[in-house]
């Protein structure tokens, strides 16, 4: 282990919610290794901790501001940043010795406020060498967000008042970091943003120059380019406008992943007018059902709110049969919980507690059958894994179907697989939501997606 200067200063990091936020941390960390800070394992040996926080929902606010509380209990030096940020006075009320506190994808304040706490030391890299990024998801899998921000108003929605309005990344500059990724051993890549499929709507599509051509900031292009790297492309909140069909030609040729995450959250047009939420009008069973004719094994994720304010019996009814029909293979469900600031808090219909456990519990049921269903069907198929871990019986990976952390996992039998590769595997059996494999080979790397 390299002997640690006793000057260099030591940054404590918590970084908390979803996808989205574990980037900026990456952003951050990686800004910090670049002024030579370094980073502690723990409170103790830390001289300033940056709490990145989560403020989506009143359990993640509470989660967030208990987690700011215990830095400041441990260490007593502490700077928040991330969605909880935008609300500062909320965080003082309960910690006011907080030495700062920043908002969500405010990198230069956060970076700023650590180096007024700690000043920072000789940078460790040469003039105009690029930054060493840091990556927080294991070497074989990375994140790569595409825009920060919503125009949308969903009404239960507090993001577009924490992160902004839309505001897109720069096709050249995804795609340069995707290659960066790809040279550094990623195989899999997650798209994530808060709308993807809106992607470029703010920048006017505006193309760049890659590998030698225009390419524009527009889902479809972008998720085309990014299947010519050779790694496993997954997109995720993909709202189901129009122009999503598009991308269904990309998987039928193998450039993308045959999956789509596409957060529904309901199927009574009701309570999804109430909701305000993007493309409620699409007609999506139809399109659902021809995605599928033309991807025979896509696999679509989606997550949905029960008890949201107004929602009857018989919108939940309609949408348990919605789901029914849709079979949808990976499904996600909260109850609706109010979240301060946000416009569904002002409709009437509030939905009493115990009928919000119901009918989780009854579309919970209802959704294990058809996962069950789904998964049994592919027993005797051959499909093709990546491998996140090793275990005694062999290792535990994902399908083309799997996305890390959310989904299920493939139990594979066999040895020779390494973490990070992709095998093909035999399914021998399943349960309600993982599968259980026979290692076939293991692939060389640098295949293609299919
Ligand atoms: S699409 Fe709706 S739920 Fe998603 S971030 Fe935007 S406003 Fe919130």
């Amino acid at each position: 282990m390299a002997k640690h200067p006793p000057t260099t200063p030591r940054i404590g990091f918590v970084s908390l919610g979803c996808p989205k936020a574990l980037v900026d941390s990456e952003r951050i960390l990686t800004r910090l290794r670049a002024d030579g800070y370094d980073m502690a394992a723990d409170y103790d040996s830390a001289d300033v901790v940056v709490v990145n926080t989560c403020g989506f929902i009143d359990s993640a606010r509470d989660e967030s501001l208990a987690a700011i509380g215990e830095a400041i209990a441990e260490n007593g030096k502490v700077i928040v940043t991330g969605c909880l940020g935008a609300t500062p006075d909320l965080i003082r009320e309960t910690h006011a010795e907080v030495l700062a506190i920043t908002g969500p994808h405010q990198y230069d304040a956060v970076v700023s406020a650590i180096r007024a706490a700690v000043p920072a030391p000789q940078p460790t890299r040469s003039a105009g060498s690029a930054p060493l990024e840091v990556k927080l998801t294991p070497p074989h899998f990375a994140y790569l967000k595409i825009s920060e921000g919503c125009n949308n108003r969903c009404s239960f929605c507090i993001i577009p008042q924490l992160r902004g309005r839309l505001a897109s990344r720069p096709v050249g500059d995804v795609l340069d970091e995707a290659e960066r990724l790809v040279a550094g051993g990623v195989r899999e890549l997650l798209v994530i943003s808060q709308d993807t499929s809106a992607y470029g709507a703010d920048i006017r599509y505006a193309p760049s120059r890659w590998r030698g051509r225009d390419v524009r900031a527009r889902v479809t292009e972008l998720a085309d380019a990014l299947g010519e790297l050779g790694a496993w492309i997954r997109l995720h909140y993909v709202y189901p406008y129009p122009h999503v069909d598009e991308l269904i030609p990309l998987m039928e040729c193998g450039k993308i992943l045959p999956y789509l995450d596409v957060p529904f959250q309901h199927a009574s047009r009701t309570v999804l007018k109430a909701m305000r939420r993007p493309a409620a009008e699409a007609r999506t069973l139809e399109r659902i059902a021809t995605w599928r004719e033309r991807v025979p094994d896509l696999t679509i994720r989606s997550t949905f709110i029960v008890g949201f304010p107004g929602e009857t019996e018989a919108n939940f009814e309609q949408l348990l049969e919605w789901l029914e029909a849709a079979e949808l293979d990976r499904v996600g469900c909260f109850k609706y919980e109010p979240v301060a600031g946000a416009k569904a808090n002002e409709l009437p219909g509030g939905v009493p507690d115990d009928v919000k456990d119901e009918r989780w519990h009854r579309l919970m049921s209802a959704q294990r059958a058809i996962s069950a269903r789904r998964l049994a069907a592919k027993t005797g198929t051959t499909i093709r894994v990546i491998i996140d871990a090793l275990c005694d019986e062999g290792a535990i990976g994902r399908a083309m179907g799997d996305a890390p952390e959310i989904d299920g996992n493939v139990y594979v039998a066999g040895d020779h697989a390494e973490v990070g590769s992709i095998v093909s595997a035999r399914v021998t059996h399943s349960d309600d939501y993982d599968l259980w494999a026979q290692l076939v080979e293991v692939e060389p790397d640098g295949l293609g997606a299919h």
